[in-house]
Protein backbone atom coordinates (compact mmCIF):
# COMPACT_ATOMS: atom_id res chain seq x y z
CA UNK A 1 0.00 0.00 0.00
CA UNK A 2 0.91 3.47 -1.21
CA UNK A 3 0.35 6.66 -0.10
CA UNK A 4 -1.58 8.36 -3.24
CA UNK A 5 -0.39 11.71 -2.32
CA UNK A 6 3.25 11.38 -1.90
CA UNK A 7 4.06 8.12 -3.06
CA UNK A 8 5.43 6.73 0.03
CA UNK A 9 5.03 3.29 2.20
CA UNK A 10 5.33 4.49 5.24
CA UNK A 11 2.08 4.06 6.06
CA UNK A 12 0.74 3.03 9.72
CA UNK A 13 -2.55 1.48 10.90
CA UNK A 14 -4.46 4.15 13.24
CA UNK A 15 -7.75 1.94 13.64
CA UNK A 16 -9.94 0.08 11.46
CA UNK A 17 -9.80 1.03 7.72
CA UNK A 18 -8.02 3.71 8.75
CA UNK A 19 -3.96 4.56 8.44
CA UNK A 20 -1.75 7.50 8.20
CA UNK A 21 1.01 8.54 5.77
CA UNK A 22 3.88 9.41 8.31
CA UNK A 23 5.32 10.96 5.09
CA UNK A 24 3.11 13.74 4.29
CA UNK A 25 0.78 13.54 7.32
CA UNK A 26 -2.51 12.59 5.69
CA UNK A 27 -5.15 10.49 7.54
CA UNK A 28 -6.52 7.68 5.16
CA UNK A 29 -9.86 5.92 5.10
CA UNK A 30 -10.91 3.02 3.29
CA UNK A 31 -14.77 3.35 1.97
CA UNK A 32 -16.08 0.52 0.29
CA UNK A 33 -12.38 -0.59 -1.53
CA UNK A 34 -11.75 2.81 -2.18
CA UNK A 35 -9.17 5.10 -0.11
CA UNK A 36 -10.54 8.40 1.01
CA UNK A 37 -8.17 11.12 2.13
CA UNK A 38 -7.43 14.00 4.93
CA UNK A 39 -5.37 16.03 5.83
CA UNK A 40 -5.47 17.27 9.79
CA UNK A 41 -5.42 20.86 10.59
CA UNK A 42 -3.30 22.85 12.94
CA UNK A 43 -6.80 23.09 14.86
CA UNK A 44 -8.03 19.18 14.67
CA UNK A 45 -10.45 19.32 11.86
CA UNK A 46 -10.07 17.42 8.59
CA UNK A 47 -10.26 18.56 5.31
CA UNK A 48 -10.97 16.28 2.41
CA UNK A 49 -8.15 15.83 -0.25
CA UNK A 50 -10.52 13.63 -2.16
CA UNK A 51 -10.70 16.29 -4.83
CA UNK A 52 -7.31 16.23 -5.94
CA UNK A 53 -7.11 12.71 -6.83
CA UNK A 54 -8.71 10.49 -9.88
CA UNK A 55 -10.61 7.95 -9.01
CA UNK A 56 -8.18 4.98 -10.08
CA UNK A 57 -5.31 6.83 -7.89
CA UNK A 58 -7.90 6.33 -4.81
CA UNK A 59 -8.59 2.63 -5.75
CA UNK A 60 -6.62 -0.32 -3.69
CA UNK A 61 -3.98 -1.92 -5.40
CA UNK A 62 -4.43 -5.53 -4.57
ZN1 LIG B 1 1.87 10.56 2.06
Amino acid sequence: MRCPNCRSIDIGKIGTNQYYCWSCFVEMSIIQGKLSLHQVEEDGSLSSLDDLFEDEQLRLEN
